[in-house]
């Protein structure tokens, strides 16, 4: 009963986010008056043509790009592999060899792996303890055959922004493709397509307050890619399927309202991060934080806790109305840990306990201030039964 009464802290907006109320108002119309097909001649469906291509030029000026280089997917999944596949193979007879790291979110790891299995070579860069690759084992692994650089912007789990410009430099020098996921840092922090030498870019609706199951991939003008989705005409030959006219209007509202309030919230969400983050570290011994110091999305809190089972954590915080999440969603309901615990080093037992909480632009101090509470009365609970802790504190660790 007492759970019912407390009001929800949603700190899992790495996973997903709310759609804003101005994203769905906008999006409802076209699922009723407005529903006619955009490839229709008259007037009545056509006019939603031009509504689309008013979501794409949005999109496009927030990240420098043009709009006919902006091209609608099904979300950020779609866009990686989209990205990866089509690349490789365009490019197939100039070489077979991908770079990209160990940190990646899963669409693209597994696209790796499955091109692995269609004999391309794929070399998978280590990061350092904050998560950061770095720039001259990048440089090392190209070889003369390598076409394709792919590397996220921010890492969902830590929060680590990569040093995308540089990357893009680099790539850029040897003549080699440069795709970046995007879709923790798209909205959050401000990207340049040409600045940073990006040819390709994944983002996704629902990550920046938009709708499900939509998203986008720029691909620079030049970039010799192939068709995803065979069919009709749609997004330019390259991705056949009536167009997703409700979820490209939330898509585009979203966009337009993020970069609207991204610096004043980036500012505000940056102070309360670190607000959460120091209260942890100093009240809560034996923890760590995980991924880079400053270089990190503002929203982004990533801990583990020795002596701490992070499934369990979960469900005690769950219980206190808390969601937060562990390793990442993708991999909860397996029993390994994140593979980018792993990577910036941390030993199996550490990764396991560990909690990535993610604040959106409504959450207060006060909600932390309660989040820290709970956790230090959760993570004492679960220390006082684990039989590893008593061990550590009998050998006088206390
Ligand atoms: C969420 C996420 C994706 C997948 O996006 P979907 O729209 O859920 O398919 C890909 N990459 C990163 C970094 C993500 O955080």
């Amino acid at each position: 009963m007492e759970n019912e009464m407390k009001k929800l802290i949603y700190l899992d907006n790495a996973a997903t986010t709310k759609t804003a109320p101005e994203v769905v108002e906008a999006m409802l119309p076209y699922f009723s008056e407005k529903f006619g097909n955009p490839s229709s001649v008259y007037r009545f469906a056509s006019g939603n043509k031009e509504v689309i291509s008013e979501q794409r030029d949005v999109i496009a000026g927030v990240l420098g790009a043009r709009s006919n280089e902006i091209y609608f997917t099904a979300g950020g999944s779609e866009s990686d592999n989209w990205a990866l596949k089509a690349a490789a193979e365009a490019y197939a007879d100039k070489g077979n060899h991908i770079i990209t790291t160990k940190i990646e979110h899963h669409a693209i790891l597994h696209t790796a792996e499955y091109l692995e299995k269609r004999g391309f070579e794929v070399t998978y860069l280590d990061v350092d303890e904050d998560g950061k690759i770095r720039l001259e084992e990048l440089k090392r692994a190209i070889r003369p055959t390598t076409i394709l650089i792919s590397v996220m912007f921010a890492n969902n789990e830590i929060g680590t922004i990569e040093p995308v410009r540089e990357i893009g430099e680099i790539a850029h020098e040897h003549g080699i493709l440069f795709h970046t996921d995007a879709v923790q840092a798209f909205g959050q922090v401000p990207i340049h397509v040409d600045e940073c030498h990006i040819d390709m870019l994944s983002a996704s609706g629902h990550k920046l307050n938009g709708p499900k199951g939509i998203g986008f991939l720029y691909i620079r003008k030049g970039v010799k890619i192939r068709s995803f989705v065979h069919g009709g005409a749609q997004e330019r030959k390259r991705r056949a399927g009536t167009e997703n006219v409700p979820g490209i209007v939330g898509l585009g509202t979203a966009v337009k309202r993020a970069a609207g309030t991204m610096k004043e919230r980036s500012e505000k969400e940056r102070e309360l991060r670190d607000y959460l983050i120091g209260r942890v570290l100093k009240e809560i011994p034996y923890c760590r934080l995980n991924g880079h110091r400053t270089d990190r999305l503002p929203n982004n809190a990533n801990f583990s806790f020795r002596f701490v089972e992070g499934e369990a954590l979960l469900i005690m915080l769950d219980g206190k109305g808390i969601c937060g999440s562990s390793g990442s969603a993708c991999t909860s309901g397996s029993l390994d840990p994140s593979h980018v615990l792993l990577a910036i080093g941390l030993p199996h037992e550490t990764a396991h306990g560990s909690l990535r909480l993610t604040l959106s632009e409504e959450t207060t101090k006060e909600d932390l201030d309660y989040v820290v509470d709970s956790l230090k009365e959760i993570v004492g609970t679960l220390r006082n039964m684990s039989p590893l802790y008593e061990d550590f504190i009998k050998k006088g660790n206390k």
